[in-house]
């Protein structure tokens, strides 16, 4: 591609266009994930749906492979591409909130923070993930599970409309009264059916809630799994408990006699009234082992939404593996722990979260996530600082993986996979939905444009 094509692109976008010469480049390409090191030809800073419209226009005509970025938060780095066209979209930041119809529209670059920022103002929230610096437009997606999924949905079950630039160009609104299907599809089917420029979702009430966390020995990380496992199907809608394997931050403000520790993490957030926090947490106080350290209190949801931030800052080495689970049986309790305890850094472990609750009172085909009738997902993350380390985290989290594969389902959330799954991993995470999302993939993109990402192929 000559430098004068990307002068004339450049001229009818809105925001800058950044090709390798241009002195913001080595910044702009960055992703989250630093283990991912992509060098795209051209990065292009939308600002607006014409924008964005003029850039898959350019990508498609070019025959460039087109990546697309919201928060740049995705773990296999779909937010980029090696000599191809980045659709980058952080600069989209628009967020109003409309209290009278309990709504917010989104740009398409937000992370959740910025979005969370706006509704907390009014009381409310969308249901979004449990870091506040993931992008929106990523998370919500492929599904969005966090702290109120349980009481109101994922993200996209709080989904009402979404603008979309499509392959041919075309700008469409998707919702379920116009292009149902696109809606449906967008509905957890990840990016493969166009850029999305802005986003409409429900607002529901999350002002003080009662959450943070409660922190055991790995010595009783057994004990409290077991009582995880039996406590949280039962527990109300708005009492979400995700449990972590981990170890104690050697920093500020941990207590310094547990640094380094490994330990067994809840994580509790309870949204509703702060009395019947207090009854339902103190309850599982007086059965669960003793805690080394506890910071479950009420507290405002954007600061539990953003509580884990400082520890996981941007350009980090990630390799993670997911899977869906529906049980935790003793054999499973033994492997995870086995595997917890030879975490090779500090920042490694392992997340499960319920997905259950509101999200099982949706039907399996209302929306392109199927899995409406499992407990948990789960992630299992090597992460660490020095680049040196990266196959060290890859094989501890692949070695922690197989060791309990066997006793998950089949699928994974498809945020939780790398690009290294295969499509066999695709189709189990959609399950009776693939055959369908293929058939909206040929109706909105049969020639594949939008294709870095997890893969729905074109039906044939
Ligand atoms: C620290 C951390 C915590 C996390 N916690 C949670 C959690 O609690 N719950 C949860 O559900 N997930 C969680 N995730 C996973 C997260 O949802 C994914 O990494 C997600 O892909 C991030 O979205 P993004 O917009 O930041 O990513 P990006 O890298 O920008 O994009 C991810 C994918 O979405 C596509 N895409 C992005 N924007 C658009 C758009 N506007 N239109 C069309 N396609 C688009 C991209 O092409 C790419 O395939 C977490 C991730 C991290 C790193």
């Amino acid at each position: 591609m000559n430098d004068g094509a990307i002068a004339a692109f450049a001229k009818d976008l809105r925001g800058p266009v950044i090709a390798r010469s241009h002195p913001e480049y080595e910044e702009a390409r960055k992703l989250y994930n630093a283990m991912i090191d992509k060098r795209p030809l051209i990065i292009a800073r939308c600002i607006d749906a014409a924008d964005v419209m003029a850039a898959v226009n350019f990508g498609r005509d070019n025959k460039l492979l087109i990546a697309v970025r919201g928060g740049g938060h995705n773990g296999p780095g779909f937010g980029s591409v090696d000599d191809g066209l980045v659709i980058d979209l952080s600069m989209m930041k628009g967020v109003r909130v409309d209290p009278i119809k309990r709504t917010v529209r989104v740009g398409a670059g937000c992370v959740t923070g910025e979005v969370d920022h706006a509704t907390s103002a009014f009381g409310q929230a969308v249901p979004f993930g449990v870091v506040s610096t993931t992008g929106v437009a990523g998370l919500t997606l492929s599904g969005g599970h966090g702290y109120l999924s349980r009481q109101y949905g994922l993200a996209v079950d709080n989904l009402l409309e979404a603008d979309v630039v499509l392959a041919d160009g075309r700008f469409v609104t998707a919702s379920e009264g116009e292009n149902a299907n696109l809606f449906w599809a967008l509905r957890g089917g990840g990016g493969n059916f166009g850029v999305v420029s802005s986003f409409l979702f429900r607002i529901s009430p999350a002002s003080i809630i009662y959450g943070g966390p409660i922190i055991f020995d790995l010595a009783d990380a057994a004990t409290v799994m077991r009582w995880y496992r039996q406590f949280q199907p039962n527990a109300p809608d708005e009492l979400c408990v995700f449990l972590g394997l981990q170890t104690v931050p050697p920093g500020e403000p941990f207590p310094q006699e547990h640094w380094g520790k490994k330990m067994c993490a809840l994580v509790f957030c309870h949204n509703g009234a702060i009395a019947d926090a207090e009854k339902a947490v103190n309850a599982a106080r007086a059965t669960l082992p003793k805690p080394i350290i506890d910071w479950a209190q009420p507290m405002p949801y954007p600061v539990l939404q953003s509580l884990f931030d400082p520890l996981l800052p941007k350009g980090l080495q990630w390799y993670w593996k997911g899977d869906f689970v529906n049980g935790l049986s003793d054999a499973a309790i033994d492997a995870h722990i086995a595997h917890a305890a030879k975490a090779p850094t500090p920042l490694c472990g392992m997340h499960i979260y319920p997905i259950d609750g509101a999200v099982h009172r949706q039907r399996p085909d209302a929306t392109a996530w199927s899995h409406r009738d499992t407990m948990w997902s789960m992630v299992i993350f090597g992460v660490g600082p020095d680049p040196a380390m990266a196959p060290v985290l890859k094989q501890w989290a692949r070695g922690y993986w197989e060791a309990v594969h066997p006793f998950n389902l089949p699928g994974a959330y498809t945020n939780f996979m790398m690009d290294d799954e295969g499509e066999a991993r695709v189709k189990a995470a959609y399950g009776d939905n693939y055959q369908r999302l293929a058939a909206v993939k040929k109706q909105y993109d049969p020639g594949n444009l939008f294709r870095v990402n997890q893969n729905i192929r074109p039906a044939a």
